[in-house]
């Protein structure tokens, strides 16, 4: 999701007295990441290339599996099925829904008061999520020794549920939260208890009402919802710029991950894509990394992406039953 760069905010936008010019820079940067945010979203992936013949694909990819040291890389569609909506699919949330901003995070009280009622709801729903069966055979393909790891793009913690060891949350996962002032992190379920503390009755409240909950666990609720939550401070600082150890719009996949994704890309010898069009940059730069080296990628989703064209092996499959036949 870091389809911008963030410019490094001096500290004293970080202050509610902050100057007028100060105010006019953040909300400049606010709007030019809603841009950026709202093209990605936007961006169609056409198709680009024949998808090859479904038995070809199969060999092909079962001979990449049987060599070994491949790197697999799973999107939202391999979440679908654990009830996780996708963003981008035909139904997807992006459609009517814009996720936070990492400068929404930093210098816009009024979003992140709407962030935390939202999520506050919305991550119990997430949280009730459990791996599907493209888990839990991604998991036995790792146990087999055939992967040289897994690269996802998920937020949802569901490859470590089930039971995959060697998984590289790309984009982060909701399970920790980071204090935007002093850095202290702290673990969601932890804070979720100090919200719930802090807000009584808010959720038994709520519950009459039909809520649409979206894949970074964020759900839609009604206004007067949003003013009546309170939220809690860091434990360490007290501040309420609070936010989930994940990549958001306008912030950078930060540094120490991208130098694993190196290192594991390196290692290994060819890339299986599954159930992702990769259309944001930080994945769809992994696969342009492995054209780049010669190496074989293997592309499995249902709809069309970006590394289509470069692709040794591009099927067209729903990622469960590929997979069913990959391992079986
Ligand atoms: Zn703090």
């Amino acid at each position: 999701m870091n389809q911008t760069q963030p410019r490094p905010a001096p500290n004293t936008l970080d202050t509610r007295f902050a100057g007028a010019s100060a105010s006019i820079t953040a909300h400049a940067d606010i709007a030019a990441t809603h841009a950026a945010a709202l093209r990605s979203i936007d961006r169609v992936v056409a198709e680009t290339a024949h998808p090859t013949d479904p038995q070809v694909a199969a060999d092909g990819v079962r001979q990449l599996l049987r060599d070994g040291q491949v790197l697999a890389l799973t999107g939202a569609g391999i979440s679908t099925g654990s009830g996780i909506p996708d963003y981008r699919g035909p139904a997807g949330s992006l459609r009517n829904h814009r996720p936070m901003t990492y400068q929404e995070f930093r210098f816009d009280e009024v979003a992140r008061q709407r962030y935390w009622a939202r999520s506050f709801v919305g991550w119990r729903q997430m949280n009730r999520a459990r791996p599907n069966t493209a888990h839990y055979l991604l998991a036995d393909l790792e146990a087999q020794g055939r992967l040289a790891g897994l690269i996802t793009q998920n937020v949802d913690g569901l490859h470590a549920a089930a039971g995959s060891r060697n998984v590289l949350p790309l984009h982060g996962d909701l399970s920790r939260i980071e204090c935007l002032d002093c850095g202290a992190d702290e673990g969601r379920i932890s804070l979720d208890a100090r919200i719930e503390a802090a807000n009584p009755g808010y959720l038994e409240r709520l519950a009459s009402t039909t809520l649409q909950v979206n894949p970074d666990g964020d759900a839609d609720i009604d206004a007067g919802f949003i003013q009546d939550f309170q939220m809690v401070g860091c434990l360490a600082c007290g501040s309420t710029k609070l936010k989930p150890a994940v990549v958001y719009f306008g912030e950078p996949v930060p540094p120490a991950r991208k130098q694993a994704v190196k290192e594991l890309g390196d290692r290994a010898r060819s890339l299986l894509v599954l159930g992702s069009s990769l259309a944001v940059m930080s994945s769809y730069k992994i696969a342009l990394d492995f054209a780049r080296a010669g190496k074989p990628i293997a592309v499995i989703n249902q709809g069309p992406g970006r590394a289509d064209a470069r692709a040794t092996y591009l099927w067209r499959a729903d990622v469960t039953d590929a997979l069913f036949v990959l391992t079986r």
